[in-house]
Order: C-alpha cells, then structure tokens, then sequence
C-alpha cells in the first residue's frame, strides 16, 4: 500500500518512496532551548514522531537527525534583535551554557513522557561551528555572501529559486522581511550566515571564523548538520508551519547555492496548536503551557496530550482548552480499560490482517490519526476473538506509542495495590472466601476494583 505524504513543495499528496531503499533519512529541526517546550512546539515533535513510526511501521529503516538550537537563534525573526540563548542566561542569572544544558534536558524528558522516539543523531549548533564555517565558505567561494557592518549575508537576488516552497510571492516576502529593516541589506529577504560579536562586546557564545569573531547565522546549523549527518539521504525535513517562509526556505537556498543538487525531496509542516480562539501559543506569550503545569501537576497523564493530538489530522490547528485535556484523559483511559478488558492474550494470536489493512490505509493517507483512531474503535468493537484483537491493537501501538499494555504490566501497580493482589490470590488458592473478599474491600479503597474472570483476575482503575 502505497504511503502518501503531503510535500509543502510541491503542494500536493505525493507516493513516499527514499531516496535509498536501506534507509530513510528524516531531518526534523529541534527546538530552541532557552526555555521549557510549550505544548505547541510539542504538537510538532509529536507529528513528526507520529510520521517517523509510520516510516517503521511501512517497514522502512530510518535515520533521524534532530538539531538542538543552542545559539544563533535570535528574538527577530530576520536576524535583528537578541540571541535567545543569551536573553535566557540574562533572565535567570545562569551561564548560555548552562541555559542551553538544563533546557535540553528537560525537553529530552518531555519526550520520553510523551513516548516520543529518540533520534538517531542528536546534534548541537555549538558543537558544529567548523562545519558551519565550512559551508559559509563554499557560499563564500561561489559569489553567493557578501559583508556588512554586522555580518556575512546570503544574497538572496543570486539564487533564482529563492522562496519556492513558500505559498507567498517573493514580493509578498520581500514585503514581510521590511518589516523589520537593516538598510544594510541588499534585497530585504537576505539573511545572515554569519553574525559577528558586537564591537565591544564580549558574547558567552563566540567562535573565530575567516571574518571575525563572532557566531552562525540561525538557519546555517540546520543545512549544515543535516549535510553532515544525513549525506545524500534528504529524503524529508520537518517542522512547523512558521518555518515554511524564513528558515526552511533558506536552508534550502544555501545548501541548494552550495551545492548545486536538490536539498531534501520532501518538506512536511505540523500546523499550530491553538489557545483562546485562534491564537498561536507561542514561548513569547503569557500562553505560555507546558506539559508540566498544564497536565501533570493537575494530575493528568503527558500522554493524554499525545493521545489529544490524534484527534486533529496534523495540518489542521488543534484547539488546547483545559476541558479538551480532561476529555482526553477520559479518553486515553476509556481506551486503556477496552484493552485491559481483552485478557492477557493468547501465545501465537496474530494480528487481524484485515484491521491491519484499515489502519495501514489510514495512516498512509498522510497520518490521517483521527481515521486511524476510528479504526482502533471498529477493532474494539468487533466480533473478533479478544486475543486477536489484543494483538491487532498492540500492532497499532507501534504507531501510536500509548502504551496500550502497560496495565498488564505488575510494575505499574502501586507497591501495596501489588502486595494487596498477591495477598488476595493466595486467599484463593486456599479457598479463604472471606479473606479474599476483605482484600478485595482493601483493594477498592486503594481505587482499583477487582474482577475475577475465566482468563483469571482483573483489575480496572475505579
Ligand atoms: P522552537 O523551539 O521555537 O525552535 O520551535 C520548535 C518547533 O515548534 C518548531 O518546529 C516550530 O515550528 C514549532 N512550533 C512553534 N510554535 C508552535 C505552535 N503554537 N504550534 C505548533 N508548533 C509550533
Ligand atoms: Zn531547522
């Protein structure tokens, strides 16, 4: 069955094939770390997961490279303004290097809460800089860079192609980067390859380059990196809506200026997660969630949120509302009994080979999540064999990564829920009737409820 993605540059579903057949290489550009990772950012990582299981589950290898911003990323988008990174140590009196360290690790933990796969290749901008330094050079050789006041700019006149993958005329472009002027550019949609350090000023982020001491442009770090790591493999570059107009499309000038071969076949885009009637939650924002105050300390599992974002297909906007949250958890848990209810399964069931079709056909259908989550309700709901369809579901895990067995697994009862439950089957086995009905009271109090069934006991979260 054939797996359809939307392409941002051609504008339209297209039959996914790699470049390679070993492997695909999937490039998805990572976050900024000066701060948490609101549930907006979130949602992206959570669509690109999405896509990289559906990679696997087609069977394809995949290769996945994901950045971390640690410098160069600055409060205006056209290269004016503050380094994220150095606006960040201001605010909290910590180092750049210490800013850029706690928030890496805590974005790392919000992907392992929401079961986000690791990477293949993690990479910093700050550990790449000679890279970087080299492809400038190769811009630099070309003709395509030239020298201002404060830096090395990409002379976006030079390069025919430039602002194809937006959906915007390069007028209209031009027009957005006037908004915020640097006279010294030649055509207003030029950006920065190279920054140098302010003259007196002495940055915690600084390196010495052939132009003078300073630091990388934004976008550089990406095309360098994904250069480095990835090699000919450009099969599909990732992220946000917002990075279509400025920096996808600017990568994908310089590397393509440099060197001379198309840069990524593929270019897919998450569209935003929205708060309060349309507005773009957005770090800079008092709207500011992340999935630690806006889920886990009121008690909701991070993985309500991924399951939250299945309901909308990735290039719709999500509405967050606390109540969606909430109907989510219900939701997540609703779905967790149905699975529990199955039994533990039978050695050797497989999964239902025509369910399996319903749900490949859905997720190929440019991760259309809402259908494949419909898919899921059919097979619960079906006359098949329960071990059948336990199996079939927990295939469909591997996509969805909501840890559909986890209530079998012992080691996620509380320790004196556990205890309770051994002490309970013994009373069984020795036939104390009175005993076990004790510690099923004891049990319920504890807010599990207790089911004896033919396949042996069960317990639901009450
Ligand atoms: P950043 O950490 O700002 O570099 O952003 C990390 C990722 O989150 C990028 O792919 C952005 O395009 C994406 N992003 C930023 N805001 C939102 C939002 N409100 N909804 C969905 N994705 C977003
Ligand atoms: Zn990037």
């Amino acid at each position: 069955m054939p797996l359809l993605l939307y392409n941002t540059r051609t504008r339209s579903k297209e039959p996914f094939a790699p470049l390679f057949p070993d492997e695909v290489g999937l490039y998805t550009c990572g976050p900024t770390v000066y701060n948490y990772a609101h549930l907006g950012n979130l949602r992206t990582f959570l669509f690109e997961d999405v896509l990289k299981r559906v990679l696997l589950y087609n069977g394809f290898r995949v290769r996945h490279v994901m950045n971390i911003t640690d410098v160069g990323h600055l409060t205006g988008d056209r290269d004016l303004g503050e380094d994220k990174i150095e606006a960040g140590s201001r605010r909290e009196g910590k180092s750049a290097w210490e800013i850029a360290a706690f928030y890496t690790r805590a974005f790392r933990e919000d992907m392992a809460r929401l079961n986000i796969l690791e990477p293949t290749v993690w990479c910093r901008a700050t550990e790449n800089i000679p890279e970087q330094i080299a492809l400038i050079r190769v811009l630099e050789d070309k003709g395509f860079t030239y020298r201002t006041s404060d830096g090395i700019y990409f002379d976006t006149a030079r390069f025919p192609e430039y602002g194809r993958l937006s959906s915007q005329n390069l007028e209209a472009l031009r027009e957005g980067a006037r908004v915020e002027r640097n006279p010294e550019k030649r055509n207003p949609t030029d950006f920065a390859l190279w920054k140098f350090s302010p003259p007196g000023v002495k940055r915690q982020m600084e390196w010495d380059s052939p132009w003078g001491r300073g630091f990388p442009g934004w976008h550089i770090e990406c095309s360098a990196m994904s250069l480095k790591y990835l090699g000919e493999r450009l099969d599909i570059h990732c992220g946000g809506i917002d990075h279509i107009d400025i920096h996808h499309t600017n990568e994908i000038a310089q590397s393509e200026a440099a060197t001379g071969k198309p840069f990524f076949r593929f270019w897919m885009h998450g569209a935003f997660l929205n708060i309060q009637g349309g507005k773009k939650m957005a770090k800079s924002e008092e709207n500011f969630l992340t999935l630690e105050n806006a889920l886990v300390r009121k008690g909701i599992p991070p993985l309500a949120f991924r399951f939250a974002a299945f309901l909308s297909h990735y290039r719709k906007p999500m509405e967050y509302s606390e109540a969606s949250m909430e109907a989510a958890r219900g939701g997540l848990e609703h779905l967790h009994n149905q699975v529990r209810d199955l039994g533990p399964g039978a050695p050797g069931a497989a999964a239902d080979a025509s369910f399996r079709e319903k749900f490949l056909q859905e997720v190929n259908d440019d991760l259309n999540m809402p259908r494949a989550m419909a898919v899921v309700q059919e097979l619960l709901k079906s006359d098949l064999p329960p071990a059948v369809k336990r199996a079939t579901v927990l295939d469909f895990d591997r996509v969805l990564g909501l840890d559909l067995d986890r209530l079998d697994r012992p080691e996620e009862l509380p320790e004196d829920v556990r205890r309770l439950v051994a002490a309970r089957k013994a009373a069984r086995e020795a036939k104390d009737w009175a005993e076990a009905d004790r510690l099923r009271a004891a049990i319920q109090k504890l807010g599990y409820t207790v089911k004896d069934t033919r396949e042996g006991m069960k317990l639901l979260k009450s």
